[in-house]
């Protein structure tokens, strides 16, 4: 039995410009033109834009762009194609940005505008990982410092490309600055840790702002849930900006506010007394703001001595410590049990600033219970 061997017919035998396309692999583009020298084995490639591929980009800001001003040519080296050492030539748009006006478009294999595509300087990067620079010039035929420049490029792209973790809880803090510059608003990543923006004052437009120009919508969708003070400005922003967004009024945010209020109470009774009971109230507001169980024995004593003269400084300070159990709970039903027996407990006792700090946590009920349902870092 004889064997048939197929010979490709003459237009095949020569490599066609979609086999070329397909060995060079660059994304969204075709060859259209190659030469080859032998002699010098230097091969060259053309290349432009795929037909379906006309999405161009501004170089200045990342927008898409449709206005076409010229094309010209840029020449880059890319990687060797077996002894050959290659180089290709892109044909590019000028474009007119409706921002920045002429520009080039942006290209993903030019990252730079040194005369070397993406992959040429990720393999020149991946290669000095394990050689020395001058080693790895000479294999390439550069000089040392353009692969030492390569090098740098190459690092900073992978330290860009570093992608930031993802913001599903973020945390909003104030910092009281003082008198004149008053606030500055925190954001950060409640799960890193990290801090993320800092913004002038603590209105509903600072944090805005953040959302607006700091996270795209795709961002601002991924935020699951946000620890804020029981803050009305910061709460319109985030309903406005993140709606699917849980908001969580947390320990510390209302413990600041429990904290204002005892010493609401301190100053109250420190205009009502005069005399000697004056004289003890006066100078004790930073123990009042302690908890108790981080007192040392001499200064649980000046409160005991305080407390024997001012009854309504006690109860506003026992409340204030007993209001601290509430994170206790994990279950939102004992959790709201026993927000509700600590209310009760403010009855007949006709401390203002107390009653203030029930209603405004009955105002954000939900957000306190919220403690229960989102498991926040
Ligand atoms: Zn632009």
């Amino acid at each position: 039995m004889g064997i048939l061997i197929f010979w490709n017919s003459g237009y095949t035998r020569q490599m066609r410009e979609t086999d070329w396309t397909k060995v060079l692999g660059w994304p969204g583009y075709r060859v259209y033109g190659q030469e080859i020298n032998e002699a010098a084995k230097t091969l060259k490639l053309w290349v432009r834009r795929k037909r379906g591929n006309r999405k161009l980009v501004c170089s200045g800001c990342g927008k898409r762009v449709r206005e076409i001003i010229a094309t010209y040519e840029r020449e880059v080296r890319d990687l060797p194609w077996s002894q050959y050492r290659a180089t290709v030539v892109i044909e590019m748009y000028r474009v007119r940005c409706p921002d920045c006006g002429v520009k080039t478009e942006k290209v993903a294999q030019l990252p730079s505008k040194a005369p070397f595509s993406k992959r040429f300087e990720e393999a020149v990067g991946l290669a000095c990982e394990s050689a020395a620079v001058r080693r790895v010039a000479r294999q390439l035929g550069l000089a040392a410092s353009t692969v030492r420049a390569i090098d740098l490029r190459y690092l900073k792209r992978w330290a860009e490309a570093r992608r930031k973790p993802a913001l599903r809880q973020m945390g909003v803090d104030e910092i009281h600055l003082g008198k004149k510059q008053k606030f500055l608003t925190v954001v950060s990543n409640l799960e890193t840790g990290e801090p993320l923006w800092f913004g002038r004052e603590r209105k509903k437009e600072t944090l805005d702002e953040f959302f607006e120009k700091q996270l795209s919508r795709f961002q601002r969708r991924a935020i699951g849930a946000a620890c804020v003070d029981m803050w009305e400005p910061f709460r319109q922003s985030l309903e406005q900006w993140v709606p699917q967004c849980r908001i969580v009024y947390d320990k510390f945010h209302v413990m600041q506010h429990a904290n204002a209020a005892v010493d609401e109470v301190r100053r109250a009774e420190f205009f009502r007394q005069g005399g000697a009971a004056r004289e003890l109230v006066k100078g004790k507001r930073w123990l009042l703001l302690s908890r108790w169980v981080h007192l040392n024995t001499d200064k649980k004593r000046q409160l005991n001595a305080l407390f024997a003269l001012n009854r309504r400084v006690m109860k506003a300070y026992l409340l204030k410590e007993s209001l601290d159990r509430l994170w206790s709970y994990t279950y939102e039903g004992a959790m709201l049990r026993y927000l509700k027996s600590w209310i009760d407990q403010l009855r007949w006792q006709r401390l203002q600033p107390m009653e203030k700090l029930a209603r405004m946590l009955l105002d954000h009920l939900e957000g306190i219970l919220n403690y229960c349902r989102i498991k926040v870092w």
